[in-house]
């Protein structure tokens, strides 16, 4: 989420330290890391660690770290991240030197871009991803554990991987899944995709998996996942017809129900464009 790691930095400036973060076991050899942003994956393999996504901020990256050896005394060898985003990237920069990051080569692209414009959110110039996925299917076995990283369309973003653990039935989504929301969220600025979306999460339910770890929020089960398709291509439908009928952005909104986008971030931080206005700025090409 890009704008929220906008608001996530102004207000570490001024908040109490974070809740601490919590550590959920999935399998016996697989974790799920909540808090301090994205949620991260954590998978133990015969000699090292694996992390997927690693926080907001280089104490968050810390703490994660910090979490991760109360599970295991093996090193982190290795970090998948999902997609460019800072809340699941920037916490990298309290990573060891020399570890290993994955990442679809549109993710570098983006990260590069965010380096260039700088300021406050741009990644760690030392931690920026060095093994480049550029397939849309990569088997991979990492430190005896298999790992597929899935790629079928810019969705969220242009750069998004999806981390499949057959042998567990586990998939860690990134944000194409932030459960807390009730529509997907696709940034446009990312070159993401409302059909791309859709493409995506047809392939996400497709996978044997059972338990799918999102970018934010709880485990969502099959069911979960597929419901959220359901709802986001009748949306995606009904947009597409009223703006066929010529009918305005505000009159859309209303029509389908669209929550305000304060509301639709749960009241925090700056808006995002609400799943809707994404829709509807494909469909015209006009900017709201
Ligand atoms: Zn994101």
């Amino acid at each position: 989420m890009g704008l929220a790691c906008l608001f996530v930095s102004v207000a570490a400036a001024q908040a109490p330290p974070p809740a601490p973060f919590t550590t959920h076991q999935l399998k016996p050899n697989v974790y799920w890391i909540e808090g301090g942003g994205g949620n991260s994956g954590v998978i133990v393999g015969d000699k090292g660690v694996i992390i997927v996504d690693a926080k907001t901020t280089p104490a968050g990256g810390k703490e994660l770290l910090d979490d991760v050896a109360k599970i295991t005394p093996k090193p982190v060898t290795t970090v998948i991240l999902t997609h460019s985003d800072g809340d699941h990237v920037n916490g990298l920069a309290s990573f060891p030197a020399g570890v290993k990051i994955i990442a679809h080569e549109n993710n570098k692209k983006e990260q590069d871009a965010a380096l260039s414009a700088g300021g406050r959110g741009a990644p760690p110039a030392e931690h920026l991803p060095n093994q480049l996925v550029t397939k849309n299917k990569e088997n991979l076995k990492i430190d005896g554990v298999r790992i597929e990283l899935l790629h079928w369309a810019p969705a969220h973003t242009s750069g998004d991987l999806v981390v499949y653990l057959p042998s567990e039935k586990i998939v860690f989504t990134g944000d194409i899944i932030a459960a807390q929301l009730p529509d997907p969220l696709i940034h446009l600025e990312k070159h993401g995709s409302s059909e791309g979306w859709i493409a995506t999460t047809k392939g996400i339910v497709a996978l044997n998996a059972d338990q799918f770890v999102p970018g934010h929020g709880i485990v969502q089960t099959k069911a979960d996942v597929q419901k959220r398709l359901a709802d986001a291509e009748a949306k995606r439908e009904k947009i597409k017809s009223l703006v066929a009928q010529g009918k305005s952005l505000e009159e859309i909104r209303s029509e389908v129900g669209d929550p305000s986008p304060a509301a639709g971030r749960g009241g925090r931080g700056p808006a995002f464009p609400t799943f809707t206005e994404v829709v509807y700025r494909e469909l015209t090409n006009k900017s709201a």
